[in-house]
């Protein structure tokens, strides 16, 4: 009898929109900012440059900056990149905004709450025990393999423990592919 998976199965995790950022306004209560649109502002100082993304409160509007750049030689900077900045280049917006580095200078969290889907083949249930399941992700979208399993394969999360081995430690949330086998029910 061999315990090879005969079935393999694609899952992709992707990005939707971009994901808020918790940030507590300093004007309202509200503890969620939006890039919006995305958009950058740029201030030349001599030779120098600082950069920032603007971000809004979701209640009031107010804008904050964080910084992207501060004090940096114009010369250092790529040209295409410079223009990016200038123009509010949208995928610019995204690749600084999940810059885990940009989070840790300016204190923020990304919150995921509904900036992503999972693409899932149906699971053939019937037949061919066990299925093995490779999960990939597009974008670095943390997510906790458990709650992942359970969402995908809608079980629970008893069912997902009893029944799915993984590669991975399954209650820590990640942003690398890894993959899980499940087992028929016996
Ligand atoms: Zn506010």
């Amino acid at each position: 009898m061999s315990s090879q998976p005969h079935i393999v199965l694609p899952w992709v995790v992707h990005r939707t929109r971009l994901p808020l950022l918790s940030w507590r306004c300093v004007d309202c209560p509200s503890e969620s900012a939006t890039t919006g649109a995305g958009r950058f502002r740029v201030n030349a100082n001599g030779k120098l440059l600082d950069v920032w993304l603007l971000v809004r409160c979701v209640r009031c509007d107010r804008t904050s900056k964080l910084t992207v750049y501060e004090r940096t030689p114009v010369s250092s900077f790529d040209p295409v990149e410079l223009h990016g900045y200038h123009v509010n280049d949208s995928r610019l917006v995204a690749s600084t905004l999940l810059d885990p580095a940009l989070a840790r200078r300016n204190r923020f969290a990304l919150d995921w709450t509904d900036a992503w889907r999972l693409d899932a083949p149906p699971t053939p249930l019937d037949e061919a025990w066990p299925v093995r399941v490779e999960v990939a992700f597009r974008d670095p979208v943390p997510v906790r393999p458990d709650r992942l399993v359970a969402r995908g394969l809608g079980l629970s999360r008893p069912e997902v423990q009893r029944r799915v081995k993984c590669d991975v430690p399954m209650r820590r949330s990640r942003i690398a592919g890894f993959t899980f086998t499940l087992m028929s029910v016996r």
